[in-house]
């Protein structure tokens, strides 16, 4: 795959379609400067703010945007709540669309086949590998990703946090809650 993308690049800047330096500023942004802690800072307002989880559920886009999240990968979303009946799971089947913008670069495995395709064929054999294991009666749900449509799974806010601002519940939100193959950490484990 790496030299698949290093022939593409080479080729793309040979034909004058792209200026390597450009490409470069874009791979560090994603790397270095965003990540899953805005995703995290999103749900930890949500936690907070009864008003903005509100927000969030009606116009996932714009409410993400507010705090100042908004580019590629992102221009469309829509918040998925976990709640006591119902979790979310987020895939991609058909390639590896992710919410750049709140999540940062997606884990390897969020691209790769047995994820992609076992995901909606088995969701809780692939969330117990995740050492995920849900009672018998919670519903899951299965959200399969577009290039016009990304997805943010808000996690159930851990027991026992009733008196925690947002910063510091904000430490409890794990890339992979947000995507669903994990949960909010409890605040012992934090
Ligand atoms: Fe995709």
């Amino acid at each position: 795959m790496a030299a698949r993308v290093r022939a593409l690049e080479t080729i793309l800047v040979q034909k004058g379609l792209i200026d390597p330096a450009a490409i470069d500023v874009i791979v560090d942004i994603y790397e270095t400067k965003v990540g899953p802690r805005n995703g995290a800072k999103v749900v930890a307002k949500a936690w907070t703010e009864p008003d903005y989880a509100g927000w969030l559920k009606k116009d996932a886009t714009a409410a993400i945007a507010s705090l100042g999240f908004t580019g590629r990968q992102g221009e469309h979303m829509q918040a998925v709540f976990n709640s006591d009946d119902t979790h979310n799971l987020v895939v991609c089947t058909l390639c590896s669309c992710y919410p750049w913008t709140v999540l940062g670069l997606p884990p390897v495995w969020y691209k790769a086949p047995p994820y992609r395709s076992r995901a909606v064929i088995d969701p809780r054999g692939v969330l117990e590998e995740f050492g995920l294991t849900l009672p018998p009666q919670k519903k899951v749900r299965v959200w399969d990703s577009t290039a016009e449509l990304r997805y943010l799974v808000v996690p159930q806010r851990p027991a026992g946090t009733d008196n925690w601002d947002a910063e510091r519940l904000a430490e409890l939100v794990t890339r992979d809650s947000m995507i669903g193959t994990g949960l909010a950490k409890e605040p012992v484990a934090a």
